[in-house]
């Protein structure tokens, strides 16, 4: 949804401080033994979030209504500040926590979803950061540009993974640089992408 400024930038304030909490009662009472289960499942929950986050983009932001007409107007304004409010998905993320510490121990339940936490804010960041920043080519940001890029230009039938292009590659959805002959169609939506949101001018092209 539209989000004014603040609202918009709530993500980085709110997820450092829940991140630092989570973090805390999560080692405060813990042993060393389970400090290290904690520290696993915080990488296993980040490794998680990038799965979570292509099936929400691919399967809920472009296909269920009323995600997919809410996404919709980010890919007709790529620029606007649009996105999940921190006062909706922060909630999501304490509710999942407190169901996974019904099974699992504190340490793992709050390792992992701590892990989830990290991976939203540097998915959120990145968005922001290939929206809204300049990079110069042959970075890593540039790259990260180029990929999301070809998201938007392909009327959305690739690359759903913004952080990383891992599930992309997995599941054959993959348009940069490489794409796989005769599976997407040529976009219409080029022109108003490169009008509307700069793509970085080597942006492949079909
Ligand atoms: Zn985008
Ligand atoms: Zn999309």
């Amino acid at each position: 949804m539209r989000l004014s400024n603040w609202g918009y930038r709530a993500d980085f304030y709110v997820y450092p401080v829940l991140i630092a909490a989570s973090t805390s009662a999560t080692l405060w009472h813990g042993s060393w033994r389970s400090a290290g289960q904690a520290m696993a499942a915080g990488v296993i929950g980040i490794f998680v979030w990038t799965a979570l986050e292509y099936a929400l983009h691919r399967w809920v932001l472009h296909r269920v209504q009323p995600f997919k007409r809410l996404h919709a107007m980010h890919h007709a304004h790529p620029g606007a500040l649009i996105g999940t409010p921190a006062w909706l998905s922060a909630p999501l993320f304490l509710a999942m926590w407190a169901a996974l510490g019904r099974g699992a121990s504190p340490a793992l339940a709050g390792g992992f979803i701590t892990g989830m936490m990290v991976g939203y804010l540097a998915y959120a960041a990145l968005h922001d950061a290939v929206h809204h920043r300049r990079a110069r080519p042959g970075t890593w940001l540039y790259h990260a540009k180029l990929r999301h890029a070809c998201h938007h230009r392909d009327a959305s039938h690739s690359e759903y993974g913004v952080s990383c292009g891992l599930w992309d590659a997995v599941l054959h959805t993959s348009s940069h640089p490489s794409p796989p002959p005769g599976r997407h169609k040529p976009p219409d939506a080029d022109a108003r992408g490169r009008r509307s949101w700069a793509l970085p001018k080597d942006t492949p092209r079909r």
